[in-house]
């Protein structure tokens, strides 16, 4: 009975920056548990291989090469879109540097990535949900990915700082005023996570070769295991099983809420 309950069967699921990273650890999570899903991100190639993955676990796959910082692409993307009962609201990146010297269109970029990208994917994939006139009877799950740094400051991410706690603002909102509607909303703090956001902020951004990406990688995961209680490195899959509880009727009374997911981290106090 329990188990039965992570399940997220006959449910459609979107997730954004799904090629990669915590996104596509999440879509395949969802998949897994019997959800179709629609995936987002830039580069097609990451989406066709996430798709063969979903495939070979017998659910449905939507594909959309799209930047979601682009309303008219992601205006156009919902338009195709009949059901949605599970959003995963997670691309997202940083672009690291000390707040004296931030430029003001790194500060564009990353806000209209993490925060205004985020609210439009939010309210376009709501107005899809409230489509379905048994809305209230289904109810709906909403995720935003805010961060640890949702929650407390760090060096050279004033403005990562600012987005993330505006996203958990914007969860909370959101849940207030979809409530009535039974559609959660909640969001998850990751800790450091090995992904390829570490290569330079994006994947996109990263320039090195496999073999460096490859030793970079070995050498950050044992960076981030030393820096949390349970010492080991958090990994995508650590945030999609966290995506899976809130998306399914196991987390049919969490609502309003930010899961922090970090082994302890951002409870540990440094001497
Ligand atoms: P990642 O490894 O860099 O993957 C990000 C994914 O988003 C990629 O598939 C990327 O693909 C896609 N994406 C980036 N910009 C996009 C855009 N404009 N439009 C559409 N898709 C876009 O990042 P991650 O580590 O999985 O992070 C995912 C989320 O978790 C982010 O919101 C991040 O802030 C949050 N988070 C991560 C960590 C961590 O330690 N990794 C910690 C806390 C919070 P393309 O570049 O091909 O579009």
């Amino acid at each position: 009975m329990y188990l039965q309950k992570f399940e997220v069967k006959n449910k459609t699921a979107l997730v954004t920056g799904a090629g990669k990273g915590i996104g596509k650890a999440s879509a395949i999570a969802l998949a897994e548990a019997g959800a179709d899903l629609i995936i987002l991100s830039r580069t097609i190639s990451d989406l066709n291989a996430v798709k063969r993955e979903i495939i070979k676990l017998k659910r449905k796959c939507k594909i959309f090469e799209c930047d979601v910082s682009n309303y008219e692409e992601l205006y156009k993307i919902f338009n195709q879109i009949s059901k949605l009962d599970i959003l995963v609201n997670n691309a997202g990146t940083n672009r690291p540097e000390n707040f004296s010297k931030v430029k003001t269109k790194d500060m564009n970029y990353v806000v209209d990535l993490n925060i205004k990208a985020a609210f439009n994917v939010a309210q376009l994939a709501t107005k899809v949900m409230l489509k379905t006139k048994k809305r209230k009877a289904l109810g709906g799950s909403i995720i935003n990915m805010s961060s640890q740094l949702g929650k407390v400051g760090a060096p050279n991410r004033s403005v990562y700082n600012m987005t993330k706690f505006g996203i958990e603002g914007l969860t909370k909102g959101m849940a207030i005023d979809l409530a009535k509607n039974n559609i959660r909303v909640n969001s998850i703090s990751p800790g450091a996570i090995a992904t390829p956001i570490f290569y330079g902020g994006s994947a996109r951004a990263n320039t090195l070769s496999d073999e460096e990406n490859q030793k970079k990688m070995d050498k950050l995961k044992n960076n981030l295991a030393k820096a949390v209680p349970l010492k080991r490195t958090g990994l995508a899959e650590d945030i999609a099983e966290g995506a899976l509880y809130l998306a399914s009727d196991a987390g049919q009374f969490v609502n309003c809420h930010d899961l922090v997911i970090d082994a302890g981290r951002t409870s540990m106090f440094y001497e």
